[in-house]
């Protein structure tokens, strides 16, 4: 794949994990709109947020200061952020904080991480320098620019309080600091490690007045710290060889992706009329939840993959032309009632239209119990359904509560940036049942395609508005009747009042296998 059919969100994790020489099994790595300063946390995992630039009227603000929206100004940007990339992919690779952990006890939370963000940031640097002396000269421009623009800010809150002493001269504290600095790199590493590092932390704790006064815009902050200062005017730049190249890709990634996520957006405020959800959102993604999701669901995929591969030996078997059109609701209505009717394949000789499948997800608090289960059944569902399609367009997938979350739109693709919002949902809010169903017929109305399948994970309690259930019986009914194929995953006995078809078992394995029986029986109808 060439660099630019790839995604912006793609190309950034691939950046950070070959970078940390690390996988999104062992450290999260989340794309965020929300914070200001890139965040580290320890849940326990490390789990590395990055801020994502936000438009402020014509301009682009990110991590306290202001950008042109110019391609001088985005240089400097992606400049930035490229150095917080490095420096977050250099602690995901090279941090061990669990050495500290004890160290912590009982000393003041604010000095300890001051001086452990100090020791790991020595580390890291010392990482970049020697894995990609590119980037790292890269970053010392950053680091020389940023350091003057506050300077110069020092000198003038300096003019402002002038008769406040100082506590050292300058440079003997600057000298001090990088000789603390090569004794880091110097007794880092090795069996002796933690005890070398943890003397240095008591020296530091003891001194601190050595530790760095200000943090970089581009480091790790601590929550604590994130208060909102004045956005600053970002200086200039001076980007050379590695960092051009990738400053170019990512700024031509970030312009395709934000116009299709504006494209997108706008598409479905237009469905949302009428309708009472608060809004249309596309989530940001987690793509270290959507791997642990990933590990735990394996040995069911792969048992669903057997399944498939037996149900295609069947196809190449010499009684294929036993197998002609398969009738979805039927197969559906046959797997759910345990029977091993050959009834679900029609005889004649019709082929089967192109399809277009739309899975919905209830995630409202109702379903709050088992929204672990609603979580792994999800990802099986969309492995599968990209699997056995092998046609990302074929099927979207899209949750709800109050509000309408994009997860997948038929328009995109099954990558990482897809999987990762999988990974973010989250259980929680009311459930608009009747407002999916009807803003999902809506998508699948403006589709050309023949065949129509709504899929419904939900417990089939709507919430949210009176006499929403009257409503849900309406809008299922009128759904029924039109020519999308409405099938409920899930529903319990007492709610089933309302659909047809429905697909339930007492177990997860046995809910997906009914479920991908029926969805291979119809995939492979025209193979
Ligand atoms: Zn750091």
């Amino acid at each position: 794949m060439s660099e630019k059919e790839q995604n912006f969100f793609e190309y950034v994790y691939d950046l950070f994990y070959k970078f940390a020489q690390t996988k999104p099994e062992d450290v999260g790595l989340i794309l965020s709109r929300k914070t200001q300063y890139p965040i580290i946390k320890f849940i326990p995992e490390l789990e590395m947020t990055i801020p994502l630039p936000r438009k402020q009227g014509e301009k682009y603000i990110f991590e306290g200061m202001v950008f042109e929206n110019s391609e001088n100004g985005r240089k400097n940007l992606w400049c930035l952020f490229l150095a917080t990339l490095y420096h977050l992919a250099a602690h995901a690779g090279k941090s061990g904080y669990s050495i500290y952990n004890q160290w912590r006890q009982n000393r003041t939370d604010d000095f300890c991480w001051r001086i452990i963000d100090f020791i790991e940031d020595t580390i890291g640097e010392k990482y970049i320098l020697s894995t990609e002396p590119e980037v790292w000269k890269n970053i010392e421009n950053v680091n020389s620019k940023l350091l003057h623009l506050q300077k110069i800010q020092d000198e003038t809150s300096k003019k402002a309080h002038k008769n406040k002493p100082k506590s050292y001269p300058l440079d003997d504290v600057e000298a001090k600091i990088e000789s603390i600095k090569k004794e880091i790199i110097k007794k880092s590493g090795g069996d002796r490690h933690k005890e070398n590092i943890l003397s240095i932390a008591d020296f530091l704790y003891k001194n601190r007045e050595l530790l760095p006064k200000t943090i970089l815009p581009y480091c790790e902050h601590h929550e604590y710290e994130q208060k909102l200062k004045f956005e600053i005017n970002c200086p200039e730049f001076e980007p050379r060889d590695t960092f051009e190249i990738k400053i170019a890709n990512l700024d031509e990634l970030w312009q395709i992706n934000e116009q299709a996520k504006d494209r997108l957006i706008r598409r479905f405020k237009k469905y949302l009329k009428k309708l009472n959800f608060d809004a249309v959102i596309i989530p940001s993604g987690n793509l270290h939840a959507y791997a642990a999701l990933r590990m735990k669901t394996a040995p069911l995929l792969r048992t669903i993959r057997q399944q498939i591969r037996t149900i295609t030996n069947i196809t190449d078997s010499p009684r294929i032309d036993e197998i002609g059109y398969v009738d979805l609701q039927m197969a559906i209505q046959a797997i759910a009632s345990e029977g091993q009717s050959t009834d679900i394949f029609e005889r004649d000789e019709r082929r089967r239209g192109e399809e277009a499948w739309v899975i919905l997800v209830d995630k409202s608090a109702s379903m709050g119990l088992r929204f672990d289960w609603v979580k792994e059944f999800t990802v099986c569902m969309a492995e599968c359904a990209n699997d056995l399609t092998g046609k990302p367009d074929a099927w979207a997938l899209y949750s709800f509560d109050n509000n309408f979350q994009i997860l997948k739109d038929f328009k995109e693709r099954y990558n990482q940036e897809v999987k990762a919002r999988i990974g973010d949902m989250n259980g929680g809010g009311l459930s608009l049942l009747p407002d999916a169903i009807e803003l999902a017929n809506r998508v699948l109305n403006e589709d050309p395609r023949e065949k129509k399948y709504l899929f419904i994970i939900t417990d089939g309690h709507p919430s949210g508005y009176e006499q929403i259930h009257e409503i849900l019986a309406k809008i299922v009914k009128k759904s029924e009747m039109s020519d999308t194929t409405l099938i409920a995953i899930g529903v319990s006995k007492k709610r089933t009042g309302n659909f047809k078809n429905i697909i339930k078992a007492a177990n997860l394995r046995t809910l997906v296998s009914k479920f991908i029986t029926a969805y291979k029986t119809v995939a492979t109808a025209d193979a």
